[in-house]
């Protein structure tokens, strides 16, 4: 079992929902507060947590059942600020799905991209819930890190365990690329909202290109967080 994270995931900003969603969402919520709470009680909106693609950080893609299992563990975990583990929680995930986005088309295949969207939600009336709605409805918390624990995986080309082969995820060998396939998702331990100043289009590139398309910046901040996180995951049982 290991444990490994991807990130540059981009965040829905649409707030609106119909009536019937808006019924569906807080019976959904009302199962994991401890009191009942209201519509008008709760900030509600929703993340594009993962995809099918890729990772070019660290060559792993994630198979259907692999998406399909985070769909179904990320229900009720913690949405973090700023990837602080010793803060607590600032929201949480109710409710996941798996969608196609065509605007993601594949860049090998171009059919349309499944990506798990995760809805999330947090109380109104706590200290800096408007802060958070504000800074995500305005751009400036686009992103997430997810943690994530998998077991297994196998060479996208020959099948083999990972590092048991020669192949080396990263490199085109006769015009394919060697990555690890995950079917095996055991965790997914949180999600983090990170703040970015990127656009749109580097907002949904990063998850395919972060490590090649972002700042330094970016890169010294995301180091700077996930030291903490490694000492922290690894001091876990
Ligand atoms: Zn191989």
């Amino acid at each position: 079992m290991f444990h490994i994270r991807t990130r540059g995931l981009l965040l829905d900003p649409s707030p609106g929902g119909s009536f019937a969603e808006d019924e569906e969402h807080m019976r959904l919520i009302n199962r994991l507060a401890a009191s009942p709470l209201e519509r008008d009680q709760v900030y509600i909106r929703s993340m594009y947590l993962c995809s099918s693609q890729v990772c070019e950080t660290d060559w792993r893609r994630f198979s259907d059942r692999a998406l399909e299992q985070i769909r179904d563990k990320v229900v009720g975990e913690s949405v973090l600020a700023g990837h602080d583990k010793r803060s607590l929680p600032v929201a949480r995930f109710f409710k996941a799905r798996i969608v196609e986005r065509p605007e993601v088309p594949d860049p090998e295949t171009g059919a349309p991209t499944r990506w798990v969207r995760a809805w999330f939600y947090w109380l109104k009336e706590t200290q800096g819930a408007r802060d958070l709605a504000l800074n995500m409805d305005g751009g400036i918390y686009r992103e997430v890190s997810i943690s994530w624990r998998y077991r297994g995986g196998r060479c996208s080309l020959c099948g083999r365990a990972p590092r048991s082969c020669a192949h080396v995820p990263g490199e085109v060998l006769d015009g394919a690329r060697c990555f690890i396939w995950i079917d095996e998702v055991v965790d997914v331990l949180e999600g983090s909202l990170v703040y970015r100043g990127a656009d749109r289009e580097t907002g949904i590139a990063g998850e395919r290109h972060h490590g090649v398309s972002e700042s330094g910046v970016d890169l010294e901040r995301l180091l700077l967080f996930e030291a903490p996180l490694l000492v922290g995951e690894e001091a876990r049982p």
